[in-house]
C-alpha cells in the first residue's frame, strides 16, 4: 500500500487544481471511489463518500476524514518529481499528501471492518473567501452533519494540532475635518488622531492566552490603512484595518469586545469579517482513544482553520496531516515520503 499512497500523490500533484478549477480532480476522486465500489454524493467539485452500510450502521461512532481539493497559485519546477524521498508539487504538503492518505484509506477500507465508520470528504474552494468555501454546502448533508469527529489532514507535520485561533478585521475609522495644509488651524487632522491609539495597538505585543490546558497567542495588527485627503490637504477620514487572532474559548463577541476596549471611543468601529475560532475538543471520546493509542504532540493551531466552521456547526475536529506547515504555499513545495507513510500507517492502525 506504501508504494501505491506514494503513486496517488504523484497522480494528485500532477492535476492542477488551483482554486476554482477542482473539475478534474474532482472527477479524478469520484472515478477512484466509484472504481472502489463507494457510494458518494457530489456537490458541485467537492465529495463525500462512504460504504453503503455506513448510512444503517448505528453502533459504531463515524469518523470523517477531510481535505481541500484546492491549492493556491504557485509554482514548482518539480511538479511530480521524487528527488531524496520526497515528492515535489504544488500542494504537495497544502494538502494533496493528506488527500492521497485518505485515498489510500479507502482502498484499505474497502472490504474490511473499521472500528469507526468513515466517511471521506474531499471539497473545493477552502483556500478562498469564508463564505465561497466548499465545506460550508456539505453541512447540510446528514452524512456529514451527524460525524462524531472529523480529523482535517491540513499539514501538521503528523502533530495533533487542536483548535484554532478566530480571525476579524475591523475598520477603525478615523474622522476629521478638511482643510488646507497651510493653514490646519481650520480643520481636525484625522490621521494625527489615530496617534493615541496606534501606540496602544503598537503595545499590544503577543498575548498567551491559556484554553483548556492548550497555549495560544493573540495578536492584534493593523494591516492597511486608507484615507481621504491629499499632499496639500488635512486629511478629514483615516482608516485603519485591524486583523485580530484571538484564541478559542473566546467568542466574535467577546473578540469584539477587545477590538472597542482597545480604541476606547476613539474612533468608529466597522467590523468587515468575523471568522470564529475552532473548539478545543480534547474530551472528544474518538480523539480521547486516538492519543491513547499514540503517542503524538499535541500543539495549538495558531492559524485559523475549516476547524473552527466544524465547531460552528457542533462537530469536534483536529488538524492531524502529513504535509509540513513550513512548506504550504512554498515555491517549489514538497513533503517527505517519511511524513506520509507515518500518517497513513497511524490512520491505517487507529481505524484497523
Ligand atoms: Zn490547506
Amino acid at each position: 500500500m506504501e508504494d501505491k499512497l506514494i503513486e496517488y500523490l504523484v497522480k494528485l500533484v500532477n492535476i492542477p487544481s488551483v482554486i476554482g478549477n477542482e473539475k478534474q480532480i474532482a472527477d479524478f476522486v469520484e472515478g477512484f471511489a466509484r472504481s472502489l465500489g463507494y457510494s458518494y454524493v457530489r456537490h458541485n467539485n467537492s465529495l463525500i463518500v462512504y460504504k453503503n452500510e455506513n448510512r444503517l450502521t448505528d453502533y459504531k461512532k463515524t469518523v470523517g476524514l477531510l481535505g481541500h481539493l484546492d491549492t493556491v497559485p504557485g509554482e514548482n519546477d518539480f511538479n511530480g518529481k521524487i528527488i531524496d524521498d520526497k515528492v515535489y508539487g504544488l500542494g504537495a504538503s497544502d494538502m494533496k499528501s493528506g488527500l492521497a492518505v485518505m485515498m489510500a484509506l479507502m482502498e484499505m477500507f474497502k472490504d474490511k471492518d473499521s472500528r469507526y465508520d468513515l466517511v471521506f470528504i474531499f471539497y473545493e474552494k477552502e483556500e478562498g473567501p469564508y463564505e465561497e468555501n466548499g465545506l460550508e454546502p456539505l453541512l447540510d448533508y446528514p452524512l456529514v452533519k451527524n460525524l462524531d469527529f472529523v480529523f482535517a489532514l491540513e499539514p501538521t507535520d503528523n502533530t495533533v494540532q487542536v483548535g484554532c485561533l478566530g480571525t476579524l478585521h475591523a475598520s477603525i475609522v478615523f474622522e476629521g475635518k478638511r482643510a488646507h495644509s497651510a493653514r490646519p488651524w481650520q480643520g481636525e487632522n484625522a490621521i494625527h488622531k489615530a496617534s493615541d491609539f496606534l501606540k496602544r495597538l503598537s503595545n499590544y505585543g503577543f498575548r498567551e492566552y491559556e484554553f483548556e490546558g492548550v497555549k495560544y497567542i493573540e495578536v492584534m495588527n493593523a494591516t492597511m490603512v486608507d484615507f481621504s485627503g491629499g499632499r496639500n490637504i488635512i486629511p478629514d477620514k483615516f482608516v485603519i484595518n485591524v486583523n485580530y487572532r484571538f484564541s478559542p474559548g473566546k467568542t466574535i463577541e467577546q473578540a469584539k469586545k477587545d477590538i472597542f476596549e482597545l480604541v476606547n471611543g476613539d474612533a468608529k468601529v466597522e467590523f468587515t469579517d468575523l471568522c470564529p475560532s475552532g473548539k478545543v475538543c480534547l474530551d472528544n471520546p474518538v480523539l480521547v482513544d486516538f492519543l491513547k493509542k499514540f503517542e503524538l504532540p499535541v500543539e495549538p493551531k495558531q492559524a485559523w482553520t475549516d476547524v473552527a466552521r466544524l465547531s460552528v456547526h457542533g462537530i469536534d475536529a483536529v488538524n492531524f496531516g502529513p504535509g509540513l506547515p513550513s512548506q504550504a504555499h512554498q515555491k517549489n513545495e514538497y513533503v517527505p515520503i517519511g511524513n506520509v507513510v507515518k500518517n497513513f500507517k497511524i490512520f491505517d492502525k487507529f481505524f484497523s
